[in-house]
């Protein structure tokens, strides 16, 4: 057996926690495993003090109740929403999803951790670039799907090759320590790459490895003049001290000597504050382990209808709901199901739940990630521009 359940093993129900396996057992014996009930996601509480989260990993979500006798309503993909906000109901016989629900909440809840989390990065960054370098903070059959997270959530650009290729991007990197050590000398590195790698691919040269990184930028930046792109400073913690003023000092020294056009680009270890702190002295972030490790999204599936009556366990109001948004203000509001929206400054409030998923199939083909992505990044700008939570 696999460390890594196939596809087949997931749909199947393979990964299910036991007690679903068991339920199922039970409910067969019973005959109660067409019991048609209604159920919703929700999250009650978003990591630290995380304002909103980000909903992601809903297409793959629907992809696992392909064929299965189950409607779903949810949110689009990349939707912001709120604590308690139902952002997806599932419905059908509860046999025919009781042993996903382990696949779909790990699905959706890594998914949003990381997208919620990107969206964050990319907010503090305050319009600099930030590059997704998460992928070997994971098992690399993760990686894809950490790079496609960061970047719908804002990043600008993903580092391992397959998640580029995955969305239809260019890979972006820089050089690694091992090339400047296996050629002794950060210049002779950069030399050896510019006149061997794609001319298309933008010259950013490593220049921590050996020496100070001022020195090392201005020598890079007179050998390859124009052609030199950017310089990365990835300084070890132990000779950080203050890593604010080293990218001070290096901006300095590069636009005294006439190079301006390169820029900055710092790793190694950054997360939202650091990040903010950076964001007028950095062109560039890359982000590792602040993603790929973000913290989960917490979903709940919790049953609140059974047999078309509302019924949920304690400390859960029952009943179908819809989530409604204020298109003009940030309002939002969740109400019974099938009843008319509220008026919200004087309009009325859109519903945000629509059908995704009817009798096993996709009501619509997934939004390609850049789509997903500008979507992302225009509700965070609205959300942060009105200042206030809803
Ligand atoms: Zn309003």
């Amino acid at each position: 057996m696999d460390l890594i359940p196939s596809r087949d093993e997931i749909l199947r129900g393979d990964t299910t926690d036991v007690y679903f396996r068991r339920t199922m057992e039970v409910l067969r014996a019973s005959g109660r495993d067409r019991t048609r009930v209604v159920a919703e996601g929700i999250v009650k509480r978003f990591p630290g003090d995380y304002p909103y989260g980000v909903f992601s990993g809903r297409d793959e979500m629907l992809s696992l109740f392909s064929g299965r006798e189950v409607d779903i309503d949810a949110m689009e993909e990349g939707a912001l929403f709120f604590p308690y906000e139902p952002v997806f109901t599932v419905s059908g016989p509860y046999g025919a999803f009781c042993e996903m629900e382990t696949a779909m909440l790990g699905t959706i809840c890594q998914a949003s951790g990381i997208a919620t989390a990107a969206s964050r990065v990319k907010h503090a960054a305050g319009g600099r670039q930030v590059l997704s370098f998460g992928a070997r903070r994971m098992h690399p059959a993760l990686s894809t799907l950490i790079d496609r997270n960061a970047f719908i959530g804002g990043a600008d650009g993903v580092s391992a090759v397959r998640s580029a290729s995955f969305l239809g991007e260019t890979p972006q990197g820089t050089m690694p320590h091992a090339l400047v050590l296996v050629f002794g000398d950060t210049l002779s590195a950069m030399r050896a790459f510019d006149a061997t790698v794609d001319p298309a691919v933008p010259r950013v040269c490593l220049i921590d490895t050996l020496q100070d990184e001022k020195f090392e930028a201005v020598r890079v930046a007179e050998a390859l003049g124009e052609r030199l792109s950017g310089v990365r400073l990835d300084t070890p913690g132990s000779r950080r001290g203050n890593f604010r003023k080293i990218l001070e000092e290096v901006r300095w020294e590069l636009d005294l000597r006439g190079f301006g056009h390169v820029r900055l680009i710092a790793s190694g270890g950054l997360g939202e504050e650091e990040i903010r702190a950076l964001r007028d002295v950095a062109d560039a972030f890359g982000v590792g382990t602040f993603l790929s490790n973000a913290p989960t999204l917490d979903y709940a599936l919790d049953i609140v209808e059974v047999e078309g009556a509302p019924f949920a366990k304690r400390g859960k109001g029952s009943g179908r709901k819809q989530t409604y948004a204020c298109a003009a203000c940030a309002g939002r509001a969740v109400l019974p199901a099938g009843k008319p929206g509220r008026e919200c400054c004087g309009a009325p409030m859109e519903p945000q739940l629509a059908p995704a998923l009817r009798a096993g199939h996709a009501v619509a083909a997934p939004a390609p990630a850049r789509e997903v992505r500008e979507r992302v990044l225009r509700q965070v700008e609205r959300f942060h521009a009105r200042g206030k939570t809803p």
